[in-house]
């Protein structure tokens, strides 16, 4: 095997020591003779913390955001010391540091000035992260004897519609171009060093393509290239069972398929970005999940269904949290057509996704979870489209809940899955709020209170036995 694009999550470029060791690895496979391309997520945090310090500079809060400043350039210097031994690149990455985030503070002055943050400038401001870590990772390089090159994702060639905050890559456009871009400098034996996350319009301004969104960033390159494996480095073994945090007999899964992975990914294991697997999906390029700090460990090994050896009914269990249910309910809703069409033209115009959907026989009402961050916006825009005209009496929300969801291609057409499942969540006293299950049978996904949530997970796993498999 040859060519490989490997993405480094948050996780793995937390601190000098980390990126020195990561340059190491890449090097490493560099001299097996693996042309490789390195896609850098911003450091563990920074994207938060940009967040919060574009809404202070929409709040006009400029001691916040000179602060804010000075600890970014603080803490990326830092880092970069310890990850570049060599004075000239260092001083090099130093200004190139001191430079990107002179341009951040004026991106939060002119925030602060205007008193408006627009999702334009926001994604602009979120796309400093990777800009910053992705330069420390390309000094790194170099200093261990790479011929390395830094290049953002608008850079290479990835160009996306201006849906900003969650842009959809044009993928036809981008496959040429990154081909164009990044085919040449694999030929000549340059390690392309590529900003995650960050991609632009057709007319060049800076777009993102979600949260999570450098996994993403990491397959478009890999189907525009035709790569032989994408991996996607991180600080676990693999996609486990379920997240180890909560249930500590985890264990990992070495094959998976790329259906059941994009479940998981859907609801929320490992903060993959649920469109990430696509682009690898449909090139058929299998996609590597492995870590970084154990690569001797060959991780989970992401591929199309047929190529699974063996099917276990229950593979995994993931939890969402920062949800919200919602319902909207109202007599007038029975039996009237239409009404399911409303609420999610309401939403969908809103931009709003739509976890989980239940409806009752009854038809008196409708229940659907989001995303807690995006409750307000659905409830005033389900409240001014639609109360008042005869139709929906109320629209209420329950922001304590969170999704079990329960993944495993053998569930399909295997009867009794559903009834182990919640009676070994009845067992544990848990009470369910909202059930859903996928034609594709893939997954049974639940609704309970956040507080039940981890047992919940940790019932399931037992039930399955998933430790022992
Ligand atoms: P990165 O910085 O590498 O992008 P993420 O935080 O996005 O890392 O994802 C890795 C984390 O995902 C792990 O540290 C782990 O706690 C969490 N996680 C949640 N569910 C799972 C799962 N089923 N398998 C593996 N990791 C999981
Ligand atoms: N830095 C971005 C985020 O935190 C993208 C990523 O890490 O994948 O969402
Ligand atoms: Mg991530």
């Amino acid at each position: 095997m040859k060519k490989v694009v490997m993405k480094f999550g948050g996780t793995s470029v937390a601190s000098g020591e980390k990126i020195r060791y990561i340059a190491d690895l890449i090097s490493q496979h560099v001299g097996q003779g693996y042309k490789v391309v390195a896609v850098i997520s911003a450091l563990g945090g920074v994207t938060d913390r940009l967040v919060e310090a574009s809404e202070q500079a929409k709040k006009g809060n400029r001691k916040y955001v000179y602060e804010f400043k000075q600890e970014v350039i603080e803490e990326h210097l830092t880092v970069a010391r310890k990850a570049v031994e060599n004075k000239p690149i260092q001083e090099e990455i130093e200004q190139t540091l001191q430079t990107t985030v002179d341009e951040l503070e004026k991106v939060l002055t002119g925030i602060i000035y205007v008193g408006e943050l627009t999702p334009k400038s926001r994604d602009y401001v979120l796309s400093f992260g990777e800009r910053l870590s992705a330069s420390i990772v390309w000094g790194a390089l170099r200093d261990f004897g790479l011929n390395a090159q830094y290049y953002t994702g608008s850079d290479v060639g990835i160009v996306t519609d201006s849906n900003f905050g969650e842009a959809n890559p044009l993928m036809d456009v981008t496959k040429h171009q990154v081909k164009e871009k990044i085919e040449p400098l694999l030929e000549k034996g340059v390690v392309p060093v590529v900003t995650g996350y960050i991609a632009a319009t057709q007319d060049g301004v800076t777009t993102t393509l979600g949260r999570g969104g450098s996994d993403y960033t990491a397959t478009i390159i890999g189907a525009a290239l035709g790569v032989d494996e994408v991996w996607i480095w991180t600080d676990v073994d693999g996609l486990m069972s379920s997240d180890p945090k909560i249930v500590s007999s985890a264990r990992m899964m070495p094959e998976i398929s790329f259906q059941e992975a994009i479940e998981m990914a859907i609801f929320g294991a490992k903060a993959m970005h649920p469109r990430a697997l696509e682009p690898a999906m449909e090139e058929h390029i299998p996609v590597r999940i492995r870590n970084a700090f154990n690569p001797e460990n060959l991780g989970t090994l992401i591929v199309e269904e047929q190529k699974i050896k063996r099917g276990d009914i229950v593979k995994a269990i993931t939890l969402v949290k920062n949800v919200v249910l919602v319902n909207v309910s109202g007599a007038g809703m029975v039996g009237a057509p239409g009404t399911a069409a409303k609420v999610f033209d309401v939403l969908g115009r809103e931009n709003i996704n739509i976890l989980m959907i239940s409806q009752s026989v009854s038809e008196a009402n409708i229940s659907f979870i989001i995303r807690r961050s995006l409750l307000e916006r659905a409830i005033n825009a389900l409240e001014i489209a639609l109360l008042g005209r005869g139709l929906i009496r109320e629209v209420t929300a329950e922001d304590d809940v969170c999704v079990v969801a329960v993944v495993g291609a053998g569930m399909k057409g295997t009867p009794g899955v559903a009834s182990r499942i919640f009676s070994a969540i009845a067992r544990r006293g848990i009470n369910i709020r909202m059930i859903a299950q996928g034609s594709s049978e893939l997954n049974i996904s639940f609704v309970v209170k956040e507080t039940d949530g981890e047992q919940a997970v940790r019932a399931i796993h037992e039930e399955f036995e998933l430790d022992k498999i």
